[in-house]
């Protein structure tokens, strides 16, 4: 069939694998369960960005799925060394998002533009278009209503929200402990918080909200965005929940095949997979502690490891592809040699979804990246949360306190800094035990499988507006 006779939609992600997987799964079961024709529009920037590059490989995308680049942006121009990092990301996005109304009207009749939560400036230009802008967010649906009760807040609280005596109560949610509240919120009076909240406050002007979520996972915040009336009240569009849309596959690269084959003759249920998403780095004494606790804990391991700096918790985002130092430079003296019988340590990036899917894995150790855990739940694998950078620390603990699927280590009195014997006890725990843990995954792996079946919840959601689109 003609594509171009083919209902078309344009999806725009900001940089990043996390946020451009996501929408690229929605883009591809547009294509392949609802017959239509996707534009997926990048944003290219003139730097490296961790795995990127695989997840757009033409040969990998079905035919109507079409990626088209908006003029690259030159990172050094817009930013500065040091920014945090959805400030930059902003800084990014807002000059690549120039050309976007020049883009959408070359593509001709466009049905439906759908942007993440940082591309918020699409609304003005799609209505400037008389097309239809939705909002897919990203993250949980926890810090959707959080973000979308940011602006009272912002109005009702003087001060910092992290000096706030009692948890944030967003209505009809889980109160969130100032502690665990998003990086992007931490100071209010830098960029980056403006930026969040600039965006935050223009979700409402989608014509609606994906959400990468479904009610079993995070049923009171479910229940709070669809029947609250103070969501009502904001005039927070119709929300749909699509998730958990993960990546399925991936091109995989000599290293990559290594590492599946070297899970292959590892027993069942027996690995720990140690990962910190896109951007995770530890400082060297952390660093030093997690591998030392990993050799204790006698337990199997894959360990995706990369250069330690204290300079941020998210630095492999600005350096992916040049970290190309030798893990023996920084990890333990000896740990290679001492744990070569049941570990495997892998520079910078490992096939997540593959290593999760795998038979011989039986515990994650994550930063907690939403992508992350819906990768997590997908495949039924109990974690070890350790938040990094971003909205991590709510995650971790809705993961671990609310639905009782993830254990947090505790760090050291006073210090950030979680000990090797820390770290021996909790990856133990993972393994071996943790059968409550296993119980409630498990179902929660089933209800992930049903909601994303023909007829299931999530399917149904998307299946109901790529009709509407259509007519
Ligand atoms: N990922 C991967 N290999 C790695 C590290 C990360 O494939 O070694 C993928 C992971 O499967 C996930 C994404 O990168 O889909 C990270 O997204 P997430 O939201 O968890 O975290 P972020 O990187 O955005 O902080």
């Amino acid at each position: 069939e003609n594509e171009t006779a083919k209902p078309h939609v344009a999806i725009m992600p900001s940089p990043g694998i996390g946020h451009i997987t996501p929408l690229l799964e929605i883009a591809k079961r547009l294509v392949v369960l609802h017959d239509f024709h996707v534009s997926f529009i990048v944003i290219a920037t003139n730097e490296a960005s961790a795995g990127q590059g695989n997840l757009l490989q033409s040969s990998t995308l079905p035919p109507g799925l079409d990626v088209v680049y908006l003029p690259t942006v030159d990172v050094f121009a817009v930013t500065t060394n040091g920014m945090p990092l959805a400030a930059r990301l902003c800084a990014i996005v807002e000059e690549a998002i120039k050309s976007l109304k020049s883009v959408l009207v070359k593509l001709g009749k466009i049905k439906a533009v759908v942007v993440d939560l940082f591309c918020t400036q699409a609304f003005d230009i799609c209505s400037e278009l008389s097309i239809p802008a939705y909002l897919f967010f990203t993250a949980s649906i926890a810090l959707l209503n959080f973000s979308l009760y940011l602006p009272t807040l912002d109005r009702e609280v003087e001060g910092e929200f992290v000096d706030l005596p009692e948890p944030v109560k967003v209505p009809g949610c889980p109160p969130i402990r100032p502690e665990d509240l998003l990086d992007q919120v931490k100071n209010r009076k830098i960029d980056e918080y403006k930026w969040y909240l600039f965006h935050s406050s223009r979700f409402h002007l989608g014509a609606g909200i994906f959400l990468n979520s479904w009610e079993d996972l995070e049923p009171a915040n479910f229940k709070a965005i669809t029947e609250d009336p103070f969501f009502k009240q904001i005039h927070t569009p119709p929300v749909h929940p699509v998730g958990p849309l993960i990546k399925i596959e991936e091109p995989l690269t000599a290293s990559d095949a290594d590492c599946l084959a070297w899970l292959d003759k590892q027993p069942p249920n027996s690995v720990l997979f140690v990962s910190l998403g896109s951007g995770g780095t530890l400082t060297v004494e952390q660093l030093t502690e997690l591998a030392w606790g990993l050799e204790l804990s006698h337990q199997r391991f894959i360990f995706v490891v990369r250069m330690p700096t204290n300079s941020s918790a998210s630095a492999a985002f600005f350096n992916a592809g040049s970290d190309v130092s030798d893990p023996k430079t920084y990890l333990p003296t000896g740990f290679l040699e001492r744990t070569q019988e049941r570990g495997l340590v892998v520079p910078s990036w490992a096939p997540q979804v593959l290593v999760l899917k795998h038979p011989s894995t039986g515990g994650f150790l994550t930063h907690c990246g939403w992508n992350s855990t819906l990768e997590a739940v997908t495949h039924g694998m109990p974690m070890i949360a350790w938040p990094l950078y971003a909205e991590q620390r709510m995650n971790a603990t809705i993961l671990a306190e609310e639905i009782g699927i993830a254990i947090k280590p505790v760090a050291e009195p006073g210090a950030s800094l979680v000990g090797r014997e820390e770290v021996e006890r909790v990856v133990r725990l993972a393994i071996l035990e943790g059968k409550e843990m296993r119980k409630k995954i498990e179902e929660l792996k089933d209800s992930a499988a049903k909601a994303m079946e023909i007829g299931g919840s999530s399917y149904d959601s998307l299946a109901c507006l790529a009709k509407e689109w259509k007519s």
